[in-house]
């Protein structure tokens, strides 16, 4: 590692990493070395063939990419092509399966009614009248505020507590921000993207690709720290977590974790959707995933994978930041003491930042870094 010679160095083989890698070989005709720690490219977007059934899954929960963002299709199109899945969520409550987002069907089969859109809408109202406020203050006060007390128990509130471990009193309101209710038969769960589906031949492919030109190469299986002596003539390009980077001296930033159990089983269909929520207190997982679902267009045997996902709060497996003002402080005395000691280390993605990014957002945010080091470090 000591000979470690190179222009840029970019920690992490995510897409963050990867498109920053494949920007400065293509345009600036530079040497790029990716380090990775785990044994694969791509992050937590990365694709494998399941051995016994032939299914392709997504190994870190499934991966649905969904755009209205011009620039970004225009660059991710050069790679690859997307099949024509379209994303739907479904919940099974008691054992009855509804639609979600909640929709016109949802509330019609829930309270066994056969309302119009018009009525829908004056029922709901009706249901969430006594719970309206000005400013909610929490989670549960706004989703209360949007769809009633029997709705939000059946779909949410359970949901809510085993998918964050917190009472949802405690959750910031912001967050069902994100549940659209609709007074329509309307199932798109991507209700703005103009473009949506999944590789045509799976997200490892697109990584490949990303990665091969001649001038990058990935390590896989090293583990960045400071310490560490490269002969970097430009940048090191970081984007794992800060406060591992610096041996958490400002404290742990706290993250929702997930694990993923897969089993097989010897028929063609389990649940018929890709996804399913479990949104009940008393099952310990939120949903299953069947990914045979997600490449309708491929002859799969006559078996099948599914994969229940458990949350659980564990900060060294990061999935979802728990960004919450005490997260959000100690992420700032990160970032900034780092933009103070290092010039030549530049971080982003979605661990180094602290927050949530859909696919779109992080290729988004790749390209505008590009542009930035492409001024700066030409
Ligand atoms: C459960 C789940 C489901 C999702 N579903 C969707 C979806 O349906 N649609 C969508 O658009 N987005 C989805 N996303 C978001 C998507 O996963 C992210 O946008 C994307 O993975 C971010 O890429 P990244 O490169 O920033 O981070 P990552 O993919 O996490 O890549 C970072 C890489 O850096 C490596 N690394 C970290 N530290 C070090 C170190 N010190 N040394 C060496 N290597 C290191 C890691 O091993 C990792 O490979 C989902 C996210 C989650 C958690």
């Amino acid at each position: 590692m000591k000979n470690i010679k190179t222009d840029f160095l970019i920690v992490g083989s995510g897409l963050y990493g990867c498109v920053i890698a494949e920007r400065i070989a293509t345009i600036l005709k530079k040497k790029v070395i990716i380090i990775e720690k785990r044994n694969h490219i791509g992050g937590n977007c990365y694709s494998e063939i399941d051995k016994e059934t032939g299914i392709e899954f997504h190994k870190y929960g499934t991966h649905i990419f969904h755009t209205s963002k011009k620039n970004v299709w225009n660059y991710l199109k050069k790679f690859t092509s997307l099949n024509n899945y379209k994303h739907q969520v479904l919940s099974n409550y008691k054992s009855k399966v509804y639609q979600m987002p909640i929709n016109l069907e949802t509330i019609n089969k829930f309270f066994n009614q056969k309302l119009n859109p018009v009525k829908a809408e004056l029922f709901l109202k009706k249901k969430t009248k006594k719970f309206i406020k000005k400013n909610p203050d929490n989670f549960e006060e706004k989703a209360l505020m949007q769809i009633g007390k029997e709705l939000y128990t059946a779909f949410i509130k359970g949901y809510t507590e085993k998918q964050w471990g917190k009472d949802p009193k405690k959750l910031p309101s912001s967050i069902f921000n994100r549940l659209p209710i609709r007074f329509n038969y309307n199932k798109t769960y991507f209700k703005n993207a103009d473009v949506e589906g999944i590789p045509s031949n799976g997200y490892t492919e697109v990584f490949k690709k990303l990665t091969s030109n001649p001038l990058i190469s990935i390590i896989y299986n090293k583990s960045f720290n400071l310490k560490q002596k490269y002969m970097v003539n430009k940048a090191i390009i970081y984007t794992g977590p800060l406060d591992k980077l610096l041996n958490y001296k400002f404290g742990q930033l706290e993250w929702r974790s997930v694990k993923f159990k897969k089993k097989v089983l010897n028929r063609r269909d389990y649940q018929g959707t890709s996804v399913m929520n479990f949104p009940e207190k008393k099952i310990k997982f939120t949903r299953i995933h069947e990914p045979r679902h997600l490449h309708t267009d491929r002859n799969y045997k006559d078996k099948t994978l599914i994969i229940k996902e458990f949350p659980e709060l564990n900060s060294n497996e990061p999935y979802y930041p728990i960004n919450d003002k005490k997260n959000r402080l100690i992420h700032s005395k990160y970032k900034n003491y780092l933009t103070k000691n290092y010039k030549n280390l530049i971080t982003g993605g979605r661990l180094a930042d602290y927050a949530y990014y859909d696919m779109d957002m992080t290729i988004s945010a790749a390209l505008k870094k590009f542009e930035f080091i492409k001024k700066k470090l030409k």
